[in-house]
């Protein structure tokens, strides 16, 4: 299937707003296509390719035919790889991969793409944002409307940047996303106690090194932005230097210790504007939100519901929590 034959997908209107009926009967095969993929499907709903689900979601076909109507196809969507579709390697790609074709297929099966969806999981599902999805109301929203080109909010953009990072492949050809290296890369760097700076010069070298068109983020800033969503909260909280206080609560403001009288902050001499800088601070990980990332994420929510859905048998000892004590 060459990106020729679907052009259909992205000439969803005509000149006068309407939607072509090519448009319609594309659709129709999509849906057809997707429905015969039963493994990709999730009982008989398929994932959604419209501009806002972005393949995230498994709607009902009807939905997904509203969705595709109403706000066309994510771009440059011509592989329809989350509903089964595969690669054919030699048709396009001129880069060739040396290795033989056992590349692993990115997209669907890529734990990645499950890390930020467990990142973003049930807190993001209550936002507004996705509470459009599930109650769609037909006669508000006719499908030949053009309009409806508005923006994501930031919070779904975000999402949206971290989904494509772990799908985009780093260059034509490679077997490892942009959101694989990211992540590897921050945690070699966290293992080595790698510099700043060391990292920005690997990373600089790492993409001269590589194929021209490839996406590698060469800057921790850059790589930081992109994960930071993926990453729970964490307060920092100042301290008294000697450990008698914490400048937190109605204390926060504060610049001295109720207890010793130490300062709480540095005396800087020159410029005025700079940040104060407290003696001793401590960084607070908020407890709530690692217990809803726990239950949330793939990997661990089976552990922690594990006491809730396995009752007691009598007689039978396999857990310690079967056990007296
Ligand atoms: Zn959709
Ligand atoms: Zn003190």
């Amino acid at each position: 299937m060459n990106n020729l034959e679907r052009s259909w997908m992205y000439e969803r209107l005509d000149g006068r707003g309407a939607i072509n009926s090519s448009f319609i009967d594309g659709v129709d095969k999509f849906i057809q296509y997707a429905c015969s993929q039963m493994n990709r499907m999730s009982g008989d709903k398929v994932r959604c390719p419209c501009k806002k689900c972005h393949n995230f979601r498994y709607i009902e076909v009807e939905i997904v035919k509203h969705h595709l109507y109403k706000y066309g196809f994510v771009d440059n969507y011509f592989l329809w790889k989350h509903q089964g579709e595969k690669e054919v390697i030699n048709e396009i790609s001129s880069g060739q991969d040396i290795h033989g074709s056992a590349q692993p297929e990115l997209g669907y099966d890529n734990p990645y793409r499950q890390i930020v969806l467990d990142a973003y999981g049930p807190n993001f599902l209550q936002g507004s944002s996705w509470q459009s999805f599930n109650n769609i109301e037909p006669e508000s929203s006719h499908p030949c409307e053009p309009s409806m080109d508005e923006d994501p909010n930031p919070e779904s953009q975000k999402l949206y940047d971290l989904l494509q990072a772990a799908d985009a492949k780093l260059y034509l050809g490679s077997s490892v996303s942009q959101l694989v290296v990211v992540s590897r890369m921050l945690n070699i760097k966290m293992e080595n106690n790698m510099s700043q700076r060391g990292y920005d010069q690997m990373m600089q070298l790492l993409k001269k090194a590589l194929p021209e068109d490839n996406i590698v983020l060469d800057s921790y800033y850059q790589t930081k932005k992109l994960v930071h969503s993926l990453g729970l909260p964490v307060e920092k909280i100042d301290c008294c230097e000697l450990g008698c206080m914490l400048y937190w609560g109605d204390d926060e403001h504060l610049t001295s210790c109720t207890f010793c009288g130490h300062d709480r902050y540095k005396c800087r001499i020159g410029s005025r504007k700079r940040k104060l800088i407290p003696y001793k601070k401590m960084y607070y990980f908020p407890l709530i939100p690692r217990l809803q990332r726990l239950y949330a994420s793939h990997a661990t929510a089976a552990d922690m519901r594990w006491h809730h859905e396995h009752t007691k048998e009598d007689d039978v000892m396999r857990h310690p929590s079967d056990s007296e004590a």
